[in-house]
């Protein structure tokens, strides 16, 4: 994990790095609050913030007030170090948004707990947006994670001028699964859909659940061609590899229809219209008699 060190005093902020990178921390320094600052609006910044009060340009509050007020991808854990000590410092620290306090001079087996607490904090803060990422039932991204991480891969497409090819399936008469076999069995089905797909995309392609039993997938780098024989080894797959969903009933049959579309650098770079060319190409595979795979038109 990463720490930013921010304080003036130079002895004392060289015994504060050689501690930290002593437990294991890649540790950032700066002295003042100003280039905190701007080390904590770049990607990838850290995570802990280890802030002197008293600092020339910027001190720790108005840096602490700052961080609190950014809208930062992730949240970041305040430590305030400060040689005051009175209640009322204390007070005014806290309402700036500090996490934490410490007094000068340091104890530094306290610190060392004390950034601890913070690495506990953002590992929960983690694992809550990563549940809110996800669709509970299927564990694939849900519409507005798939949405995000889908503009990042457009971005990078466009820049490094790389095809990208998204791909929405659904699966054919699912409400006839759910009307025969049930609801429960029909969220197994969906959960067994899903787990076959995964099995045939590439490690950084992904899945989102786009609505009922409509799954959408981006491949990025991937050409129109590629994107093709993944969708058909897909289909193959699921029609040929019946669904065990219950040891007492025999296995669910299903199939599925696939529709791809196509970024491009040339296309415009237009999230929305891509799905729905995609979403198009899935309309005439149903009507062309499902349980098959139609491009878009270029
Ligand atoms: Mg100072």
């Amino acid at each position: 994990m990463k720490i930013l060190i921010s304080e003036d005093d130079p002895i004392f902020k060289t015994i504060l790095e050689n501690n930290l990178k002593k437990w294991g921390y890649q540790v950032v320094s700066t002295s003042d609050g100003r280039q905190a600052w701007d080390i904590i609006r770049k990607p990838g910044c850290p995570n802990v913030v280890i802030s002197d009060w008293m600092m020339p340009e910027m001190d720790g509050l108005q840096l602490c007030r700052k961080v609190r007020a950014h809208e930062a991808p992730r949240y970041i854990y305040f430590i305030i170090l400060t040689a005051k000590g009175e209640q009322q410092d204390i007070l005014q620290g806290l309402e700036a948004g500090a996490d934490d306090f410490l007094t000068k001079p340091i104890d530094y087996v306290e610190l060392k707990y004390r950034i601890r607490i913070g690495e506990r904090i953002i590992g929960l803060e983690e694992k809550v947006l990563e549940l809110a990422r996800k669709d509970s039932l299927t564990g694939t991204l849900n519409r507005r994670a798939f949405m995000e991480k889908l503009d990042q891969e457009l971005e990078r497409a466009a820049r490094k001028n790389t095809p990208l090819s998204l791909l929405m399936t659904d699966i054919d008469h699912f409400k006839q699964v759910n009307d025969r076999y049930g609801h429960l069995s029909g969220d197994r089905v969906l959960k067994q859909f899903v787990s076959q797909m995964a099995q045939v995309i590439r490690p950084y392609d992904f899945i989102g659940r786009y609505g009922g039993e409509e799954f959408i997938l981006c491949l990025p780098d991937c050409s129109i061609k590629e994107a093709r024989d993944i969708a058909e080894r897909m289909r193959s797959q699921i029609e040929t590899t019946p669904m065990q969903i219950s040891t007492s009933r025999p296995p669910i049959h299903i199939t599925a229809s696939f529709g791809i579309s196509l970024f491009s650098s040339a296309c415009e770079k237009d999230p929305e219209s891509l799905i729905k060319k995609a979403d198009d190409a899935l309309y005439s595979a149903k009507n062309d008699g499902r349980n098959c795979v139609r491009m878009a038109q270029p």
